[in-house]
């Protein structure tokens, strides 16, 4: 690692096992979510892997993701979902592998007047969390309207977002009851469950996907533990340099006080910081070196600094968010909330 000393590895084979182990176990197609540069993983190298593996839809957040995935000219036979409302300057020259999505009933109107093929559409539902999607109550006034133009759809969709368990099993039943309906052979793909629902509802063989997001990259739902699937990114690096602070007053911007650092000893150098996407907030978390736990002390733009003891030497590897569920019992954040951030600066290593 020349050009950086932090990388992120990702791990092509717990990625593979992740995708066999859910599509084995729900006995169903998974459309996986690539949204925020595969949740921080890479949005390129995510989808490359799981197409050579025999995924061939993919969903994410915006048309834009949607665009650099196919930026791959290997994916010849894919598609992919766009969850967002796409802006109707996009309609014309519509690669024919995006799949764009009718958030309203004026979206779906719009797109067929305006000549977007009903193969490259799929129908949003809405079970009234306002966010996206067809309202429950226009399910007639829809019917009629496929009816009348005898349309036939790339797919319908709806999301459990984070209901409780009862409320989620309500929606789904009501949602296959909107499905079968429409005519549920108008439709070529029919999926609600994100990671959380496929873990609290399983898979009830009506639907023809499920639709994961942190499950495909081995990340739990604080206080849910799904089993079996592995962690795919590592966030690792190495010890730039060591110094002591005998005399000095500060360490990088702050004084030594407010570090925590004691004594003058053993002050380790990592070149990863802000800038990376490795935020103040880590501060005072814990990283993992030659298989021990440090604090980080200080983090900069572009440095962080731990004290370490005489066992670290230059070089020895670093590894940080060593437990991403610790994470969220530390800061109370997401994991994923920080390794969407973390920057292209970062180079993405597939072992
Ligand atoms: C992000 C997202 C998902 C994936 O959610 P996870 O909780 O990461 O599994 C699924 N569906 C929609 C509509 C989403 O926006």
């Amino acid at each position: 690692m020349s050009s950086n000393p932090f990388y992120i590895e990702i791990s092509k084979e717990n990625l593979i096992y992740n995708n066999n182990y859910l599509q084995k176990t729900y006995n169903s197609k998974l459309l996986p979510v690539l949204k925020a540069n595969a949740y921080g993983h890479d949005i390129n190298i995510v989808s490359s892997i799981l197409y050579e593996s025999g995924v061939k839809e993919f969903a994410v957040a915006r048309l834009c993701e949607g665009y650099k995935i196919l930026e791959n000219e290997n994916l010849k036979d894919c598609k992919i979902l766009i969850f967002e409302t796409v802006d109707q300057e996009d309609y014309p020259n519509l690669d024919s592998r995006i799949i764009l999505s009718a958030n309203t009933f004026e979206d779906l109107k719009n797109m067929v007047e305006k000549g977007v093929p009903t193969e490259q559409i799929q129908i949003k539902i809405d079970f009234g969390f306002g966010r996206n999607g067809i309202f429950f109550q226009e399910v007639e006034e829809l019917k009629e309207y496929i009816e009348k133009y005898d349309l036939k759809f790339s797919g319908i969709y709806s999301h459990l977002y984070a209901l409780e368990k009862d409320e989620g099993a309500e929606v789904i039943e009501e949602f296959k009851k909107v499905i079968l309906f429409l005519g549920k052979d108008r439709f070529q793909m029919t999926h609600i469950q994100n990671s959380e629902g496929i873990y609290l509802h399983g898979n009830s063989n009506f639907f023809t996907h499920i639709r994961p997001g942190i499950y495909i990259y081995g990340i739990q739902e604080p206080g849910i533990h799904m089993e079996n699937i592995k962690q795919v990114l590592t966030l690792k690096g190495k010890i730039d340099s060591i110094r002591q602070l005998k005399n000095k007053k500060y360490l990088a911007y702050s004084t030594k006080e407010s570090t925590k650092i004691v004594g003058d000893e053993n002050i380790a150098k990592i070149k990863i910081g802000y800038g990376d996407g490795f935020l103040k907030l880590n501060t005072f978390t814990q990283c993992v070196i030659n298989g021990k736990k440090f604090i980080i002390n200080s983090i900069t733009m572009d440095n962080s600094f731990i004290q370490v003891d005489e066992s670290v030497k230059i070089g020895d590897e670093v590894i940080l968010y060593p437990d991403f569920n610790d994470v969220f019992f530390k800061l109370n954040v997401h994991i994923v909330e920080l390794i969407c951030l973390l920057s292209p600066r970062l180079k993405r290593v597939i072992v």
